[in-house]
């Protein structure tokens, strides 16, 4: 395959939705799913001589996002107004921050498309306020279905902007990226994070030049990307776009274009020739946003062992695989709902990692992952452990009884005894089974003892069969190799 021509520049701009009680400027609850403009006051709906006040909560969360990112947090920041016109934005401007943001700088660390970890420069991080929605698709028959509707419910609702340096190389790097900015913000308790409910939401900024150069080429913006595939999907999409215009002598045009999920397609929204000239100004009701020293170490403060460090602790403190402890801390519940098992069952932490990787985990779609939501509580897991290090049942009894803990919700032990699962660990009970197994299978014996030693494997299958898998294996073991032996 010939050398690509051009090398790929992304930068991502990425909007998430702080999970305060209160709106950014103003008390009004912040909710999802209220009935249309039911939860909004003068402030948010722009009433003339109303005043804003920023909320200490929007700004404590806005903090524990840029302090586990690295973020240098600016002791004095400036809340601007963004001047635009439209229909769900009553005050005809955006209450945002610009030449003086709250945090500047920090990082986050990515996996290349290679498997090498590297760290993405972060640019900034600023406040603002979300504007309210436009629907133009609604249930109620007395609208006349041409027409749009304005809910203002979400207006002024407080949102993060976490801008990139231009530092992702390809589509896999951003997709990585964005997991890794959704994790942070729900490690950190800031936001839900969720691209669906619009809680996360993605701009993604792309441009091509030729490989080996240093100037950045000209940007593309793309808009409407609701879930974290389409963003992939739509930087793929404009990589083939852009190199097909670079390739055939042609220029890219800096626009902002949107992605058709149905199409898997970028379009024209607007040229720069078109955008709005927003004219930010400092936003004189609010004045400058101080954080002292005081804050930021409480808030610093309350920060928890971050992934990273926390997936490093558990492969060495547990002697666990690395990737076994990176998928552990792939959610902050998981990663509790781990411990807590460990904490109830010291001494076999591998184990309680294997029964939730491999047999909890497939059972749990992504949003119970991403939540913690296993379906046996971490004692039931760590006593289920415990039964099979003691030797009362075996693995494949365990494996049994899981399904029934999960329906349940009845502890190990109790199942154990309801069912008669205990393990035989009776030597006499255990001796009479190998006894008959032998006595009714001559020729297999005659075999084993002529020197085909794979016929002993068998014979363990048969006592557990006779048993009905409760024989302790190792009991098995060693009493079949004995009596075996003895007729040699
Ligand atoms: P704008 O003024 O158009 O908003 P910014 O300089 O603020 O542009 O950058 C917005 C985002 O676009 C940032 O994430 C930045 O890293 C990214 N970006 C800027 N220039 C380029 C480029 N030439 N190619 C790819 N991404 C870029
Ligand atoms: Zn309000
Ligand atoms: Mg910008």
């Amino acid at each position: 395959m010939p050398e690509p021509a051009f090398e790929t520049v992304i930068g991502l701009e990425v909007h998430a939705q702080l999970k305060t009680r209160s709106k950014a400027f103003c008390a009004c609850p912040v909710t999802f799913g209220a009935p249309p403009n039911t939860a909004v006051c003068p402030v948010c709906l722009g009433y003339p001589g109303s005043l804003p006040v920023a909320n200490r909560e929007m700004v404590t969360l806005a903090m524990r996002v840029a302090l586990a990112a690295g973020c240098t947090i600016q002791p004095r920041s400036v809340f601007e107004r963004k001047n635009y016109f439209y229909p769900d934005l009553p005050k005809g401007y955006q209450i945002s921050q610009y030449e003086l943001p709250l945090a500047t700088g920090g990082g986050v660390e990515v996996e290349t498309d290679a498997g090498v970890r590297r760290t993405v420069r972060l640019n900034r991080i600023h406040l603002e306020e979300d504007a309210g929605k436009s629907m133009h698709e609604f249930p109620w028959e007395d609208v006349p279905t041409d027409s749009s509707l304005v809910d203002l419910n979400r207006t002024g609702t407080p949102l993060i902007e976490i801008v990139t340096e231009p530092d992702l190389a390809s589509p896999g790097e951003a997709f990585d990226y964005l997991l890794r900015v959704r994790r942070l913000v729900r490690w950190v308790d800031a936001s839900d994070g969720n691209m669906e409910e619009g809680s996360l939401r993605c701009d993604a900024n792309i441009s091509l030049r030729p490989c080996g150069t240093a100037a950045l080429g000209t940007k593309v913006e793309i808009k409407n990307l609701n879930s974290i595939a389409h963003v992939k999907k739509a930087l793929e999409h404009e990589i083939a776009r852009q190199a097909a215009a670079l390739s055939s002598g042609g220029t890219v045009i800096q626009e902002t274009r949107l992605f058709d999920p149905a199409t898997g397609a970028t379009k024209t929204m607007r040229t720069k020739e078109e955008a709005m000239d927003y004219r930010y100004f400092p936003d004189p009701d609010l004045g400058t946003l101080a954080v002292d020293a005081a804050w930021v170490a409480e808030v610093k403060a309350s920060i928890p062992e971050m992934p990273e460090a926390r997936a490093a602790r558990f492969a060495s403190q547990y002697a666990l695989p690395v990737s076994d402890a990176e998928l552990l801390c792939s959610a902050r519940p998981l990663a509790d709902w781990f411990e807590a098992a460990v904490r109830a069952h010291a001494s076999n932490p591998k184990a309680i990692a294997n029964w939730l990787l491999s047999d909890l985990l497939g059972r749990m779609s992504d949003a119970d992952r991403q939540a913690g939501r296993v379906p046996v509580p971490p004692e039931s897991l760590a006593a289920l452990v415990a039964l099979i290090d003691g030797g009362t049942i075996s693995g494949k009894i365990a494996k049994e009884i899981l399904p029934d803990m999960i329906a349940t919700g009845k502890a190990p032990s109790d199942l154990v005894k309801e069912k008669g699962l205990v393990q035989i660990s009776d030597e006499g009970a255990l001796n009479e089974a190998v006894s008959k197994v032998i006595a009714d299978n001559p020729a297999q014996a005659a075999a084993y003892r002529g020197g085909k030693a794979a016929t002993f494997g068998w014979f363990v299958g048969q006592v557990m069969k006779a048993t009905g898998g409760k024989a302790a294996p190792q009991l098995v073991n060693r009493l079949l190799k004995e009596e075996l032996e003895k007729g040699a």
